[in-house]
């Protein structure tokens, strides 16, 4: 006997305003381009366009790095990419820790069956690179340095050139999570010596989730073509997909896993928006957005968890102001004016919001939206 079709009707979602950690609001030509016709994945066109999100992806990087591509699957996996390509089993990873991403990367170093050595820093706080430069210090046999650029879960940037530096000098490879930096803040994979960067699709680039851009410098894949055992993900082997993605030498695309065709039309797009407006440009957005924000927000009384240095224009950590019920305002902003911030992550849970303002959702209008809906909720 069949089971019974559940009886269901097409989703409609609202149009909501995504200001929280992402995703972010996706550009209206963006949604577009992934409801083009599907493509065969390795249709002369489609591979164009394939070269094209390269071309973009190394604009987006700042990176001659040839290895450079999307992971078909989300910023994680961009993680865990680089995680079991380059580490092996045994080696020394120092794992920098400010928040719950840093954690996750220390997860993945334990998980490949390296060893962990953690630089912890206060949540809120950036990266400190003399901690980091005594761990190096203290351990010599290192062979990397893990750690997150822009740190979601407290609206903390750390300073990634002064720590890729460190990296270079005591010999390690630098491991660097860009998921909510790449488009929003300042970021230059070659000039700061980065050696392996990964990143979102829904955070600054506003394209919508499941996709990891990626980057490899040669170093890396030097490292990754000497290592000693095979790569341990069948799935994320850089190895592999490398052929699907094509390189310099022009050898032919060979089938590996089923691209998301149409996410990656978004993506294209996405990068090419970002790429239009020119970096620069999408970085002083950024900060000007937050600016705004910051000056409505003091206004309201509402304070900054993290200190002016170290914030983060794109992802705005605040205190809840005391007395107020975070699950109600939030609730009252998803209602009643279909607008999401986020809450607090670990540590964070219950005492800060998260407000993400990220590419296309960088605007005026909707700091202004926020503003003025955030001032009725609390005076409710
Ligand atoms: N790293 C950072 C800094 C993030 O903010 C996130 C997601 O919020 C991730 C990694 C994981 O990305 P995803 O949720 O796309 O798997």
């Amino acid at each position: 006997m069949l089971l019974v079709p559940p009886q269901v009707a097409p989703f409609q979602p609202p149009r909501r305003t995504l200001l929280g950690p992402g995703p972010s609001d996706v550009y209206p030509s963006v949604l577009a381009a992934q409801a083009k016709p599907t493509l065969g994945h390795l249709d002369p066109l489609f591979v164009g366009m394939m070269d094209e999100v390269k071309a973009l992806l190394q604009y987006a990087f700042q990176t001659r790095n040839e290895m450079t591509l999307a992971v078909s699957a989300p910023g994680s996996a961009g993680m865990e990419a680089c995680f079991v390509n380059l580490v092996e089993a045994g080696e020394t990873v120092i794992v920098c820790r400010n928040g719950v991403f840093g954690e996750r990367m220390r997860q993945n170093v334990e998980r490949v069956g390296a060893h962990a050595v953690v630089v912890d820093a206060e949540w809120g706080k950036p990266v400190d690179p003399q901690a980091v430069e005594a761990a190096l210090q203290a351990h010599p046999q290192a062979r990397f340095l893990a750690f997150v650029h822009a740190e979601t879960s407290t609206g903390v940037r750390s300073d990634a050139q002064a720590l890729c530096a460190l990296a270079k000098q005591y010999g390690c490879l630098s491991i660097v999570d860009a998921v909510t930096a790449l488009g929003g803040i300042e970021l230059r994979v070659d000039d700061w010596g980065i050696d392996a960067v990964y990143s979102g699709s829904q955070k600054c680039l506003s394209c919508v989730p499941g996709l990891a851009p990626l980057s490899f410098s040669p170093a890396a894949v030097e490292k990754l073509k000497a290592r000693k055992t095979p790569v341990q993900s069948w799935f994320l082997d850089q190895t592999l997909v490398m052929g699907y993605w094509g390189n310099a030498n022009g050898s032919k695309r060979s089938y590996h896993h089923t691209a998301p065709v149409n996410a990656l039309y978004a993506l294209h797009e996405s990068l090419r928006l970002l790429a239009a407006e020119g970096l620069e440009h999408a970085w002083a957005r950024h900060a000007q957005q937050h600016q705004l924000l910051l000056a409505g927000l003091t206004e309201l009384g509402i304070e900054f968890l993290v200190e002016e240095s170290g914030r983060l224009p794109q992802l705005n950590a605040v205190r809840i102001p005391a007395g107020v019920d975070d699950a109600a305002v939030r609730t009252a902003l998803l209602n009643d004016y279909n607008l999401e911030i986020g809450a607090g992550l670990g540590a964070l849970a219950g005492k800060a919001w998260r407000i993400g303002l990220m590419g296309y959702g960088a605007r005026r209008e909707n700091v202004a939206l926020l503003l003025q809906a955030l001032a009725e909720v609390l005076r409710r």
